[in-house]
């Protein structure tokens, strides 16, 4: 459970007019890691249930530049465009998860023995002496409760990310799958998800027949 909470002397919100629709912007600084984070509100989620709910770990070259070794911008645009579609919801966008958590450096590192070596993106981290994961959802379980979200349905293909937020006291009503297609670049990208983080990617079982011998290094 978390024990801290996030103070009013650290946040501020204002509406912010987007492609998709008018969200409200909330930036807060967490108070146990000290970066400033953002969550985005669209509609009416204050003491709502089931709230649908994205936590986007950052990743500036897939959520900015669009890489297509990773699928963290389509997955990004994906959740922002189910929130406005669904009406209401809320996008937690948490800073100091770059590379799950090891930094854009070392990210990059792990990318040149990705491209090099045939590592994966787990091997190419313990390689380099670094974790696997190290990211804390903990911000964004106390934006939620600073939000007063009642419950949420979290958009994520990934079982740990729940397990961390009810472990923080939030409830998770259910896990929205959160599938964007496979390309010839992340496609050993996101085989090692599904095969070694145990994310659920049922999507990749037709796409991979038979391509993956000649995608990715
Ligand atoms: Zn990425």
């Amino acid at each position: 459970m978390c024990d801290l909470s996030i103070s009013g002397d650290d946040v501020a919100e204002a509406d912010l007019v987007t492609r998709r629709g008018t969200f409200r912007s909330v930036a807060f600084r967490d108070p146990l890691d000290g970066h400033e984070h953002l969550a985005l509100v669209y509609g009416e989620t204050t003491m709502r249930e089931n709230v649908l709910v994205r936590v986007h770990s950052e990743c500036v070259t897939g959520d900015i530049f669009d890489a297509m070794r990773c699928e963290c911008g389509d997955q990004l645009n994906a959740a922002l465009d189910a929130i406005v579609q669904a009406g209401s919801g809320v996008l937690v966008y948490l800073r100091g998860h770059e590379g799950r958590g090891i930094g854009l450096v070392a990210k990059v590192r792990t990318h040149v023995l990705q491209d090099h070596d045939g590592l994966d993106t787990v091997d190419s981290a313990t390689a380099l002496d670094l974790p696997v994961d190290t990211r804390d959802f903990g911000p964004a379980a106390r934006v939620l409760k600073y939000l007063r979200v009642r419950s949420i349905r979290l958009m994520s293909n990934n079982s740990d990310k729940i397990h961390a937020l009810e472990s923080h006291g939030i409830t998770v009503a259910a896990r929205v799958p959160l599938l964007v297609p496979a390309n010839d670049h992340n496609l050993r990208y996101l085989v090692a998800k599904r095969d070694r983080l145990g994310h659920h990617l049922p999507h990749l079982d037709t796409f991979t027949h038979g391509r993956l011998d000649s995608a990715g290094a």
